[in-house]
């Protein structure tokens, strides 16, 4: 039920932007769901649908984007994707990372009508 309180905000979000806009009707949503947030793009996805129901955004279109882990290396300086949770360094070998991706979780724009 993780996703349901998470979507319910990323939802609220949504409707203050197109009340602001003066929306009649939200057409689509970007979202950018961090990969080690650990929550799954489809049950947003699907508590989307349920939520919008006789809103203004029902029928809304969800276009998520999972943000893979990515991480700079403190030792050289190197910012990379973190392949499959392999917590090294590509480049020395280092495991001295400063995590700077993968947690993101927001609203990145909407399409009103
Ligand atoms: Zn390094």
């Amino acid at each position: 039920m993780h996703e349901l309180a998470i979507t319910q905000s990323l939802f609220e979000i949504v409707l203050e932007h197109a009340r602001q806009a003066k929306a009649k009707k939200v057409k689509s949503v970007n979202l950018v769901i961090g990969e080690m947030t650990g929550v799954v793009g489809d049950s947003v996805q699907f508590y989307l649908g349920i939520l919008s129901k006789d809103t203004m955004a029902a029928g809304l279109k969800a276009n998520i984007r999972m943000a893979p882990p990515q991480a700079t290396c403190r030792a050289c300086g190197k910012t990379f994707i973190v392949p499959e949770m392999a917590w090294r360094c590509p480049d020395c070998g280092s495991t001295e990372l400063e995590v700077n991706g993968g947690k993101e979780l927001f609203v990145e724009s909407i399409e009103v009508e």
